[in-house]
């Protein structure tokens, strides 16, 4: 790069008579100190604008960070409870009722589970029809504690408690209540509410790709002595983008087992 001599500390009266005459000059006209502006070369010229290298950016002001990084994939393990009812993560299961126990969500979206759940099933049942695997159907979503009374007292009735709670979950203890878990089918593959539904198209594509919209399938296949539930292919479970991934990176099914909870085969009678 050219270096102008004033900075060799030696410079020619000539030199300097010129620099002097030409600004003198180009003081004098601003059209002349325009054209020798434009014409001056970026080492040779005073202009700060012109002398910042092609680019190249300046430096943020003080006390501001670039971008941060941004990771799709980034778990932290303490980012939500496990506890609270309002909980992302929450763990209901039969030693883990709802908390408080007559929760409700704070806020519902388009179809019925809580807001975020709905969003996230929306998404998901776009990409399975864009999938070509047929249309997602919700069939039972957020369910009450009032609700779950009904089911359960008249379950109970009817077969006794241990063959009724079978059947329905005892109130407060179902993870419907959190409006993050949704019972779905595929409309005309048949087996809804059933095991057989993970055979069908839309079954396998959803225990394959539910958790890119951030859902588990809740009771998986050989689990019941953790979770306390049989196989249900058709209940998944809203946990967001995240723990979903993580989960299916450790390779590791049941939420009990992800978060080193006990075991909950069943009620504490
Ligand atoms: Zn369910």
């Amino acid at each position: 790069m050219f270096q102008p001599k004033r900075q060799s500390g030696s410079m020619p009266v000539n030199r300097l008579l010129t620099l002097f005459i030409s600004g003198v000059v180009a003081f004098g006209s601003l059209s002349f100190a325009g054209t020798a502006a434009l014409a001056a070369s970026p080492s040779a010229s005073p202009n700060p604008e012109v002398s910042i290298p092609a680019g190249e950016t300046p430096a943020p002001p003080p006390g501001e960070s670039t971008a941060p990084e941004t990771c799709g994939f980034c778990f932290n393990p303490s980012a939500y409870s496990l506890v609270k009812g309002s909980s992302l993560w929450v763990v209901v299961n039969k030693q883990r009722p709802l908390n408080p126990i007559t929760y409700t969500p704070a806020q519902f979206g388009s179809v019925n589970l809580s807001k975020p759940a709905a969003d996230a099933f929306l998404k998901m049942k776009a990409g399975m029809k864009k999938a070509g695997i047929g249309t997602l159907i919700l069939n039972s979503g957020f369910r009450s504690y009032n609700t779950q009374v009904g089911v359960h007292s008249k379950q109970v009735a009817r077969l006794g408690l241990k063959a009724g709670e079978a059947l329905a979950a005892r109130p407060g203890y179902s993870e419907h209540q959190t409006g993050l878990a949704a019972d779905v089918s595929a409309l005309g593959q048949g087996c809804t509410i059933q095991v057989c539904f993970a055979k069908t198209k839309g079954g396998k594509w959803l225990a394959a790709n539910a958790w890119q919209y951030g859902f588990i399938l809740r009771y998986p296949a050989g689990q019941t002595a953790t979770t306390g539930y049989q196989f249900e292919p058709w209940h998944f479970r809203f946990v967001g983008i995240n723990l979903a991934a993580e989960m299916k990176s450790k390779n590791i099914t049941v939420l009990e087992k992800f978060w080193q909870l006990p075991a909950a085969p069943s009620y504490s009678y």
